[in-house]
């Protein structure tokens, strides 16, 4: 059976591994396909392909992104798998989202100086190095300013919709993402279904929406999840011909979430891979 693991983030984002480490990591935990997914940007996939090049790795790697979307109040990610990575439409799309995140940042860096954190936002930036900031790297500048235990935490405190430091931002449409994504050859993906805290009705609106943009695939299976979830994503994905994809939406190693950890599909459920497989052939 080969592994595949279709969603994770390094240092050019949120996640806390450097592309080596990550790359490491997915070797050691015997997974044969990994997708990279930074959160608006693809700078990890140069990167990427070079070390696993220069160091033998026995890994493919599937250029990816996952786009921040704005659909009706949520803020919907799709990720796109085996794009290519230079296609001008996605640069397009990707410098603006960039230019967005750090607008977002600096208002969330305002909302929360004015409650009294000084500095905060020099911090997550500093903190973000190299990186497309993202609310991660405030979570853990506000950590260590003790506001609380963990980024959870934080999240909760400060940073998840409605709260003191919430910006929304005026990302893409969902249409927007998917017609890149689509222009560089590859294939949209639903992320994370059931994490936007939506009723099933709301949902399948969504489904019904994200199908009609032209999206044609969607997260069924993850690590962290009980059984009955992922057979009704499953469902779902029956029932609205999207195609399954899996992913651990790896940031850094839990004793719960690792790299290829518990990631396997439904029955019935057609693989994404089948897409980029389709094209091999042709
Ligand atoms: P952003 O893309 O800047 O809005 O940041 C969102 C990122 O923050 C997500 O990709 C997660 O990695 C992280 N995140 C979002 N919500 C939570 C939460 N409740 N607890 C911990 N991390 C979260
Ligand atoms: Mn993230
Ligand atoms: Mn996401
Ligand atoms: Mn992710």
């Amino acid at each position: 059976m080969i592994k595949y693991d279709l969603h994770s983030h390094t240092t050019f984002s949120d996640g806390r591994l450097s592309v080596a480490e990550l790359l490491e990591r997915a070797t050691e935990k015997g997974v044969d396909v990994l997708a990279i997914t930074d959160h608006d940007t693809t700078a990890a996939i140069l990167p990427a392909q070079q070390y696993i090049e220069q160091n033998a790795l026995a890994l493919e790697l599937i250029s990816g992104v996952e786009i921040s979307t704005r659909w009706e109040s949520f803020e919907i990610h799709i990720v796109g798998l085996a794009v290519d990575i230079h296609h001008p439409e996605l640069v397009k799309l990707l410098e603006t989202q960039q230019a967005k995140r750090q607008a977002r940042a600096e208002e969330i860096g305002r909302r929360l100086e004015k409650r009294g954190y000084e500095g905060i936002f020099d911090r997550a930036k500093e903190l973000a190095a190299e990186a497309e900031i993202t609310r991660a790297h405030f979570a853990a500048a506000l950590v260590e300013r003790g506001v609380a235990k963990n980024i959870q935490g934080v999240f909760k405190k400060f940073l998840a919709r409605n709260k003191t430091g919430y910006v929304p931002s005026q990302w893409c449409d969902m249409a927007t993402a998917i017609a890149a994504i689509k222009a560089a050859g590859g294939v949209s993906v639903l992320a994370h279904p059931a994490r936007y805290q939506m009723s099933s009705k709301w949902l399948r609106k969504l489904l019904n929406e994200f199908s009609a943009c032209g999206g044609q695939a969607m997260e069924v299976a993850q690590p962290q999840q009980a059984p009955p979830e992922r057979q009704f994503l499953g469902q779902l994905s029956r029932e609205y011909n999207l195609l399954a994809s899996q992913g651990s939406d790896f940031h850094y190693p839990m004793p719960w979430l690792d790299l290829g950890k518990n990631l396997y599909l439904p029955k019935d459920c057609q693989g994404v891979w089948q897409f980029w497989q389709a094209n091999e052939e042709c």
